[in-house]
């Protein structure tokens, strides 16, 4: 990996004070743990398309697929401007290399999910997505993106952290313009994350590599890249998680004492009750697979999705 990962964010979730009222929304699990490792690029749609600080909150008005942006007292409507804006600013992202994005929840321009829109009653429906988040989602489709609040759910936090990272070494791959050799190794290396995601899309994948040769490397490349973000975006259940460790297990049975293996077993099966979280499990094959130096499985993402020194798999 060379260098942070860059990564979108809402501005007001770095500390700058761009919000209506002139403060912020630090979160410091955003600017005190994920920094060590991603390089933020911040936005701030509502300060960057010409409205000051302070300024009059905004809401979503109208139908939840094509709702205006409206200021809450004086009902003054920004929507062309923040149009205007997101439609420059998301062609400009395009020089900035995101591997993800991280939203500002509840934000009428910025929110992900679940924004408030105001219909003709008054009443908000929770069914709304900020202005410049749906602009950024639209031109993006397989960009990671997440809101911060859900990063403090801990299984929604290492699925989306796992796809960063995943998608990073994607993007790496494109940009190093590998061939066929590559895509196998790529495809190779990632073949048990897949498995604990989507059995179906792994088996989808292997058949798209197999069959590569037939196809222009565009339209494998897209049907591949496609697949992996759709598979990522699927969970990975404990029962899943199980299955790859069983899978895992089966490659050096051969190689472990009798002793070794029940004990192993026994704690595949304490995470299968979830007595204990997947790190337990995972640092015992992990020394195994360096002890007996199974060449297969030392290359696997799945035993190495994202640094530990994050410790998301303490949690799940
Ligand atoms: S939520 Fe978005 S628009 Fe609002 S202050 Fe934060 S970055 Fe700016």
């Amino acid at each position: 990996m060379d260098g942070k990962i860059r990564v979108g964010v809402s501005s007001c979730l770095l500390g700058n004070r761009v919000r209506y009222d002139g403060g912020h929304q630090r979160d410091r699990y955003i600017t005190d743990v994920l920094a060590d490792y991603f390089n933020f690029i911040p936005v701030c749609p509502e300060v960057e398309c010409g409205l000051p600080v302070p300024r009059e909150t905004m809401r979503l008005v109208g139908d939840a697929e094509h709702p205006r942006l409206i200021t809450s007292k004086k009902g003054i409507d920004h929507t062309e401007k923040m149009i205007r804006y997101c439609t420059h600013k998301v062609q400009q992202l395009e020089n900035e290399n995101l591997s993800a994005f991280i939203f500002k929840k509840n934000s009428p321009s910025s929110g992900l999910h679940r924004v408030k829109v105001y219909g003709s009653s008054g009443q908000p429906q929770k069914k709304g997505r900020g202005l410049f988040a749906a602009a950024v989602v639209n031109r993006y489709p397989f960009l990671p993106v997440e809101e911060e609040g859900r990063l403090h759910d801990a299984p929604l936090r290492e699925n989306f952290i796992e796809k960063v990272f995943c998608y990073h070494r994607w993007k790496m791959f494109l940009q190093n313009n590998g061939g066929y050799k590559e895509l196998l190794i790529f495809h190779t290396d990632h073949k048990l994350q897949l498995m604990a995601h989507s059995p179906k899309h792994l088996s989808k994948m292997g058949r798209l590599v197999a069959e590569s040769k037939h196809v222009s490397r565009e339209d494998l490349l897209g049907k591949y890249q496609e697949c992996l973000l759709e598979a990522l975006s699927l969970k990975a259940t404990v029962k899943k998680n199980v299955n790859v460790l069983y899978h895992i297990m089966g490659h050096f049975k051969k190689l472990i004492s009798s002793d070794e293996k029940s004990e192993l077993l026994e704690i595949i099966n304490s995470y299968a009750q979830s007595y204990v979280p997947l790190v337990v499990p995972l640092t015992l094959i992990n020394h195994y697979v360096r002890k007996y130096r199974i060449f297969y499985l030392l290359e696997q993402s799945y035993l190495k999705p994202h640094p530990d020194e994050l410790m998301l798999r303490n949690h799940v």
